[in-house]
């Protein structure tokens, strides 16, 4: 890939000094990419959010770009600010906004921030042109929208409000992609819309996240991905091939660039990075 294209790779925060550890390894093995970014997400409660400012800072102190998710539903707007502040002083200047999740049982506050275009128009506001803001597309469309176009109009929403590029969440079907960005720029909306790719390595669990988000596996993939059984080999091999694929038709494409979800682990991403013709 030409290097106006571009490779961000995400990270979630470590749970343990154990697994801190072995990130700093996959971080190492990963720098092979030359990423122009790692991103480190983002969750709702205390302790998750702490292990994003330290993931950050442990990227930081490698001399590396380091970006981080923030996520807003069910806090209001001072307690975002503070986290923003935070972000401010340590150096960043991207970050990955989101609306997030609310925790099961969680109602919405008076005043809470209910969607991710709140936090972008809250931080343009206090913050100015000072951040680049990234937000989350769904060529396959967001599992609460009503509609693919409502959906894109929410979207659209998010770039009116300030947002200056955009990850899509992780898809299987290139034309999704090609749709969703051609129907954004028939509305005029041309920001950079980078293509989050997510490695194959384990069948049940890629199960789970995609009835969770609302990723398509096509029927050939998981009908393939199920016959493998047990035989993780297998289903590596078969992944590495499928979703190599899927990022050289992207990036034949011009895609402007490509953020894997490594799921602190390098050998799935790395053995597609390689197979690229870039
Ligand atoms: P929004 O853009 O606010 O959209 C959410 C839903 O509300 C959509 O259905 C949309 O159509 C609808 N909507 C938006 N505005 C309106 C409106 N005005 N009226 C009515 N409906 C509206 N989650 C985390 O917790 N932490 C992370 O670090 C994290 N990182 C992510 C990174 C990427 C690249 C992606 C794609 C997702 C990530 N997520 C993360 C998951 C994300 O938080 C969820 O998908 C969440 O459900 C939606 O977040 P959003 O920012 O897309 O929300």
């Amino acid at each position: 890939m030409s290097r106006q294209n571009f490779f961000s790779l995400e990270f979630f925060p470590p749970r343990d000094e154990a697994a801190r550890e072995r990130l700093q390894q996959t971080t190492q093995e990963l720098l092979a990419v030359e990423p122009d970014y790692f991103s480190v997400t983002f969750g709702a409660g205390g302790s998750t959010q702490d292990g994003t400012i330290e993931t950050v800072r442990m990227l930081k102190a490698q001399g590396l770009e380091a970006v981080p998710h923030l996520s807003c539903i069910g806090n209001k707007p001072e307690q975002i600010l503070a986290i923003v502040e935070q972000f401010k002083q340590m150096g960043v200047k991207k970050i990955v906004t989101l609306r997030g999740d609310l925790p099961s049982g969680m109602g919405l506050m008076d005043n809470s921030l209910r969607y991710a275009s709140d936090l972008v128009a809250l931080i343009r506001q206090h913050y100015d042109d000072y951040f680049h803001l990234e937000v989350a597309a769904y060529p396959e469309m967001h599992p609460q929208a009503q509609s693919p176009s409502d959906d894109l109009a929410h979207f659209i929403t998010k770039v009116k409000a300030g947002a200056n590029s955009a990850i899509t969440q992780y898809f299987y079907n290139a034309d999704a992609y090609f749709d969703f960005v051609e129907r954004l720029q028939a509305k005029g909306v041309d920001i950079p819309v980078v293509a989050g790719i997510m490695p194959i390595t384990n069948f049940s669990q890629l199960s789970r996240f995609s009835q969770m988000c609302g990723a398509e596996i096509p029927r050939w993939i998981r009908l393939r991905l199920a016959e493998f059984g047990d035989d993780r080999a297998s289903i590596k091999a078969f992944g590495t091939e499928v979703v190599t694929e899927l990022c050289q038709k992207l990036i034949d494409h011009g895609v402007p660039g490509i953020h894997f979800y490594t799921l602190n682990q390098s050998a799935a991403t790395l053995a597609i990075w390689r197979n690229l013709t870039i």
